[in-house]
């Protein structure tokens, strides 16, 4: 089945004892037990451990993500700690030098008390500046494509090869384009991260992650086992936010793209434009890899601004329909000054601004962006 078609029906099944065509949110933290021998009734026992509502998101996930299972978590960035606290501790880990700030926080302040070491690596194209590293004692090679903030691509599957040659698995996060562009499973990636409160969710009223897994294997129950006694489990209704969101995922994915297409064409004729960060500008120097691994380019672009921090900020104080505000992936178009969102550590040149192109008509953005510009 297409994509389109599993977004809308996976984990959907009518609810048996009502025939609601909608799924209920059970919102019970405990489960009845069988008199005879203590065990559950239904499978479930207690909030934390499994529940109705989230397992039905997950049966969806792993379908929209072409995997064999996922797991499903309170945020993007519990999910992300839960598979490096899966790993054992020892383990090197190679992360990308432009991805999400949470993560490179993460990596700095807690790897070295579980144990872990990593290697920052400049991950664009096809990563070639890997293989040296690789051939040492790596457990895990993590990658973002398209990157945050700076939407670099990576070529997944010829990441995966060299990985799988040296014996370490690909985690990849593909939040800015989500299981409807690109499905790094599909590419050989061994795990996925979606933070659901971006695209999946997609309103920018629910917080959410999402970890797919190639094979239901060891690393699996291990992240399973995480979530279950670190506790960063989803709420019933935050999973049955997300699962209402995925079924809208493809067509909002379709819009977000057009809209986006058309903006960066416009900014990147700009003269007060340095230059625009969108995989599906020709020039982008992962035009060719995004082609091949994304069906569509997405809605996530970065543009710099000629001058430095005050006429970057200075262009974002001006829009009328673009809200100032971090996050992405909802109905709403955002502009950011990502260095100020990213605080201290941030590396991100002074003069960018991140956008997420929302699902208005795209000339009222061009027409906001050009009196911006002005
Ligand atoms: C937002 C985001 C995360 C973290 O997700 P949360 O839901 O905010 O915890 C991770 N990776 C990327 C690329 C993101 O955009």
């Amino acid at each position: 089945m297409h994509f389109e078609t599993k977004a809308v029906h996976a984990g959907g099944e009518s609810d048996e004892t009502t025939g609601a065509i909608v799924p209920p949110i059970h919102l019970s933290t405990t489960f009845e037990r069988n008199p005879a021998d203590g065990q559950p009734l239904h499978g479930f026992s207690y909030v934390r451990d499994h529940n109705p509502t989230q397992a039905r998101l997950e049966e969806a996930l792993a379908e929209i993500e072409s995997a064999e299972a996922a797991l499903a978590f309170g945020s993007g960035m519990a999910a992300a700690s839960a598979i490096f606290q899966a790993l054992p501790p020892g383990s090197h880990v190679i992360l990308p030098e432009d991805g999400y700030y949470g993560v490179r926080i993460l990596a700095n302040d807690y790897f070295p008390r579980w144990g872990l070491s990593c290697t920052f690596v400049d991950m664009d194209g096809d990563a070639r500046s890997l293989l040296a590293i690789v051939k040492k004692n790596i457990a895990a090679i993590w990658c973002e494509s398209p990157s945050n903030p700076l939407l670099k691509i990576v070529d997944i599957a010829a990441l995966a090869a060299m990985a799988h040659e040296a014996g370490a698995i690909v985690i990849a996060d593909g939040t800015f384009a989500s299981p409807a562009l690109q499905r790094p499973i599909e590419l050989g990636a061994d795990i996925t991260l979606q933070s659901t409160t971006k695209y999946l969710g997609g309103h920018s009223d629910v917080q959410g992650g999402s970890r797919a897994f190639r094979r239901r294997d060891d690393l699996y129950a291990r992240a399973e086992h995480v979530r279950e006694i670190i506790g960063g489990v989803g709420s019933p209704f935050n999973s049955w936010l997300v699962l209402r969101g995925i079924r809208t995922l493809a067509p909002r994915m379709r819009v977000h793209c057009e809209n986006a297409r058309a903006i960066a064409e416009f900014l990147a004729g700009h003269p007060r434009v340095e230059r625009v960060h969108y995989p599906g500008l020709a020039s982008h120097p992962g035009h060719a890899i995004a082609r091949r691994q994304m069906s569509d380019f997405g809605g996530m672009m970065s543009v710099q601004i000629k001058g430095g921090r005050q006429e970057a900020l200075a262009v974002a104080a001006k829009t009328r329909v673009f809200t100032r505000a971090t996050s992405l992936g909802g109905t709403e178009s955002l502009i950011e000054h990502r260095a100020s969102s990213e605080g201290a550590a941030s590396r991100t040149p002074q003069n960018l601004l991140r956008i997420s192109v929302g699902l208005e008509h795209k000339q009222d953005l061009i027409d906001d962006l050009a009196q911006a510009l002005k």
